[in-house]
């Protein structure tokens, strides 16, 4: 979902095979197996022209899952889904309409806010009508209840059936107050999915966030690219779920208004960094509506294994996102297929390598060794998510998920970003494997972006399954220091999710992935021979889920 990738001089509209040979040239077994030629072809072909762009649904999934349970099959994977590579994902596309205007009443007069220039609402609800009906707004500070930092917003708080106005990031981030939260990294508590997620868990109709540049780390232009979309989500027909009827943002000079209107202002806002805060009415009423049309589809997960000599049951999973965005606007130069090569073809044939690495190895894994390739990741992290809600292999048995979302192609680094620092011990274990190899971790520069809330292990988190995630490293051996922050850069600012982000053999260095891949394997074998199952660290907020099972 968020990567890096090179500057291409000139963009390659046709990758072009460079290397025929299918065998893997390396001789030895083990962290020897992998290799940077397979590597590279495996992402070629799933980042070509004629994967389309690998988007779910489509001719491009289709292709996709046929080579990948190819591979899995010749690398000598067992299907990992009992008896078959395929899990199936039942997901709905929501797409919404909503009316142009949000009808405000005060104790001073009635107004409107404008659609997509004041706010952005939409539903993930599929029944055909959604509306506020002159609902009550309350303001409830950040949204957050976390028992772990004794933390409240909802206290004492009626939401039911009302309108909840919340602030983005958590307290930690707005305070600047260090011993709140996590500080500056931004916590769970702090992503926009989990204030809507906390808001129907309080029966709230409603819930609207507060857009600010620095909470959010992004512009709210990205929020108005969302206006009156298609959005996918799992198909939880028949299960319960307590879901707001509108959900969405306002931006910043739009919930100013609201606020004079309720004859406050902005200073109300900063009342909830402070423990003990609580939230009030704000005397508005909003009226607002979305229309729904719905279309149920099936994705599918592929999912292969190497079973375990000695604890078949206890399980270790390597997971890598095999789609992207599919064809879709076209660039400057006419190109309309975005390849995602290295978000994330170069993810998925990662794990390819892994699995060779693993099953050429002189012992076999005492552990089961599954290689999950997951779908929907750039619509949602849905392939995952419904991998963590029904899981093939009991979630307390699983010791880890190291995900893959992009490899490292600028060349080998000295370091490795650890993306949600003290998270977990899984840290520990790659800072162990690094050393081992002559490298080093570092922390990612940004942590109140909430990264670690972006991509697939985050699903495995939020069921206790301690995860961990990295990004490529800063410092290129033999280059300037900094080199590979500003490839990651110039990946960001020119091909992050564009139809450039393509792969190029003569500017692509994969060395790098490998010594790479080469930490996520020995980590996979750490753990493999591991005594206890590694932890959460005290202060994560998914600790106590582990704890409970
Ligand atoms: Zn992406």
């Amino acid at each position: 979902m968020v990567r890096f990738l090179f500057s291409a001089g000139a963009i390659a509209l046709l990758v072009v095979a460079c290397n025929s040979n299918e065998k893997p040239t390396a001789t030895g077994g083990g962290a020897q197996a992998l290799n940077a030629d397979s590597l590279a072809r495996n992402i070629e072909v799933l980042a070509s022209d004629s994967f389309l762009g690998r988007k779910p649904f489509t001719e491009g999934e289709t292709k996709t899952v046929a080579f990948l349970t190819a591979k899995y099959a010749a690398a000598g994977l067992e299907p990992g889904n009992n008896g078959s590579y395929i899990q199936e994902v039942p997901m709905v596309s929501i797409t919404t309409m909503a009316g142009p205007e949000m009808k405000v009443s005060s104790p001073n007069g009635d107004f409107s806010l404008k659609g997509l220039e004041d706010y952005v609402i939409w539903t993930d609800r599929t029944e055909a009508r959604q509306t506020l009906e002159a609902s009550d707004l309350v303001f409830a500070g950040y949204g957050v209840v976390a028992p772990e930092y004794n933390w409240n917003d909802y206290a004492g708080l009626d939401v039911k059936g009302k309108v909840v106005l919340v602030r983005v990031n958590d307290p930690g981030f707005h305070s600047r107050d260090a011993s709140l939260f996590k500080g500056d990294t931004m916590t769970y508590y702090g992503r926009w999915t989990y204030k809507f997620e906390e808001a129907g868990r309080q029966g709230a109709r409603g819930c609207l966030i507060i857009h600010d540049v620095a909470g959010a780390s992004y512009p709210f232009t990205v929020v108005q690219n969302n206006w009156n979309g298609t959005r996918l989500r799992l198909d939880n027909r028949g299960k319960q779920e307590a879901l707001c009827e509108v959900i969405g943002w306002v931006s910043t000079p739009a919930a100013k208004r609201l606020l004079e209107a309720a004859g406050k202002d902005t200073s109300l806002l900063a009342t909830s960094d402070k423990k003990g805060f609580r939230g009030e009415s704000l005397g508005l009423k909003l009226s607002a509506g979305i229309d729904v049309s719905t279309e149920y589809r099936k994705s599918t997960n592929v999912i292969g294994k190497i079973t375990g000599s000695k604890k078949p049951d206890e399980v270790i999973i390597y997971t890598a996102h095999w789609d992207h965005l599919g064809v879709g606007k076209p660039d400057e130069t006419g190109d309309s297929i975005y390849n995602g090569a290295l978000d994330n073809a170069s993810g998925t044939a990662g794990l390819l390598e892994i699995a060779r690495a693993f099953k050429s190895a002189d012992t076999p894994p005492e552990r089961t060794i599954v290689f999950l390739a997951v779908t929907a990741e750039e619509q949602g992290l849905w392939g995952s998510a419904y991998y963590a809600q029904n899981p093939v292999f009991p979630v307390s048995r699983t010791l880890a998920d190291i995900n893959m979302d992009g490899l490292t192609w600028f060349g080998k680094t000295k370091d490795i970003i650890v993306i949600g620092r003290g998270q977990n011990e899984l840290e520990d274990y790659l800072r162990q494997a690094a050393e081992k190899a002559g490298r080093t971790i570092a922390f990612e520069a940004k942590p109140q972006a909430g990264f670690y809330y972006r991509s697939d292990h985050f699903n495995f988190a939020k069921v206790g399954v301690p995860a961990i995630f990295t990004a490529s490293g800063k410092d290129v051996i033999g280059g300037k220091p900094g080199e590979g922050l500003a490839a990651e850069e110039t990946y960001n600012e020119k091909h992050y999710h564009r139809p450039s982000d393509e792969y190029s053999p003569a500017s692509w260095k994969l060395d790098g992935a490998i010594a790479d891949l080469a930490l996520f394997y020995e980590m996979g074998k750490m753990l493999d021979s591991a005594a206890k199952f590694p932890a959460w660290k005290t202060g994560s907020e998914f600790k106590a889920i582990r704890d409970k099972q």
